[in-house]
C-alpha cells in the first residue's frame, strides 16, 4: 500500500518536474498561471491535467486543437514513479526517503533542462546545495568536512578535465556548468564516490557517442555531459557502497 502511495506520489511529483523544465530555463513562474497547451493555448483542466492516465484518454491530443502532445510528459512522470518506487524499496519509510527522492528530482530536471538547452542552471544547483545543507543538519547524512572536501574535489577535478580538453581539443568541452554540477553532487557524496560516479558519466557518454557513430555516421555536435553526470550521482548516492564493496571484491585475488 505504501509502494502504491509512493508510486501516485512520483507519478505526480514527475508531472511537476515537466512543469519545471518547461518552465525554468525561460524564467517562468513555476506556480501561475495554469498549465496551457503549448499549441493553442487554452488552459489544460484538471481532470485533462492527470498524469499518464489524461495522455492516454485524450490519445497524446489536446482537447481543444487536437495538436499532439509529446510522449515525453507521460513518459517523464512513469520514470519518476518507477525510481521513487525503487528508492523506496531501497529505504523504507525514513529520512532518508526525503534526501534521496529529494536528489533524485534534482538530478531528472537537471538532466532534462540539460538535455534540452545545453545548459545547468545556477539557481538549480544553489537550491540542490542549500536543500543538501538544511538536510544535512537533520540527517547528518554526511560529515560536514567530508561534504566541503567531497565539493573542492568534484569540482576541482571537472574544471582540470575541462581545461585539458580545451588544451588538447582546442575547443570547449566540458562547461562551467558541469564542473559545478560535480562540486554540489560532491557535497552529498564526499570526494570519492564523485569522481567514481563522474567516471561512470564519462564512460556512458562515451560509450553513446561511439554507437551513435557507429549508427548514424554523424555524431551531435554537442552532447550534454549533465544526464549521465546526474545518473552516475544518482547511482553512487543509492547504492556507492554496495558498488564499492563488489569493486574492490573484483580486485581480490582468487
Ligand atoms: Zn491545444
Amino acid at each position: 500500500m505504501v509502494g502504491f502511495i509512493i508510486f501516485i506520489l512520483g507519478l505526480s511529483i514527475g508531472s511537476f518536474l515537466n512543469v519545471v523544465v518547461y518552465r525554468l530555463p525561460g524564467a517562468k513562474s513555476l506556480w501561475s498561471p495554469g498549465s496551457t497547451c503549448t499549441s493553442c493555448g487554452k488552459p489544460i483542466a484538471f481532470y485533462d491535467n492527470i498524469p499518464v492516465l489524461s495522455y492516454l484518454i485524450l490519445r497524446g491530443k489536446c482537447r481543444h486543437c487536437r495538436a499532439p502532445i509529446s510522449p515525453r510528459y507521460p513518459l517523464v512522470e512513469l520514470v519518476t514513479a518507477l525510481l521513487f518506487l525503487i528508492v523506496y524499496k531501497h529505504t523504507g519509510l525514513s529520512l532518508y526517503l526525503l534526501l534521496y527522492l529529494t536528489f533524485l528530482c534534482f538530478m531528472i530536471s537537471i538532466a532534462l533542462i540539460d538535455l534540452e538547452t545545453g545548459l545547468i542552471l545556477d539557481k538549480q544547483l544553489l537550491l540542490l546545495l542549500l536543500t543538501g545543507v538544511v538536510l544535512n543538519l537533520y540527517l547528518s547524512f554526511i560529515p560536514w568536512r567530508a561534504a566541503l572536501i567531497g565539493m573542492a574535489t568534484g569540482a576541482g577535478v571537472m574544471f582540470f578535465i575541462a581545461l585539458l580538453g580545451k588544451v588538447m581539443l582546442k575547443k570547449e568541452s566540458l562547461g562551467l556548468g558541469d564542473v559545478k554540477f560535480a562540486g554540489v553532487a560532491g557535497f552529498f557524496l564526499g570526494a570519492l564516490p564523485t569522481l567514481a560516479a563522474s567516471y561512470i558519466g564519462f564512460l556512458l557518454a562515451f560509450i553513446i557517442i561511439l554507437a551513435a557513430k557507429a549508427l548514424h555516421k554523424t555524431v551531435p555536435r554537442h552532447i550534454p555531459l549533465g544526464p549521465f553526470l546526474a545518473g552516475g550521482f544518482f547511482l553512487f548516492l543509492l547504492w556507492g557502497n554496495e558498488i564499492g564493496a563488489l569493486y574492490i571484491s573484483l580486485l581480490q585475488p582468487r
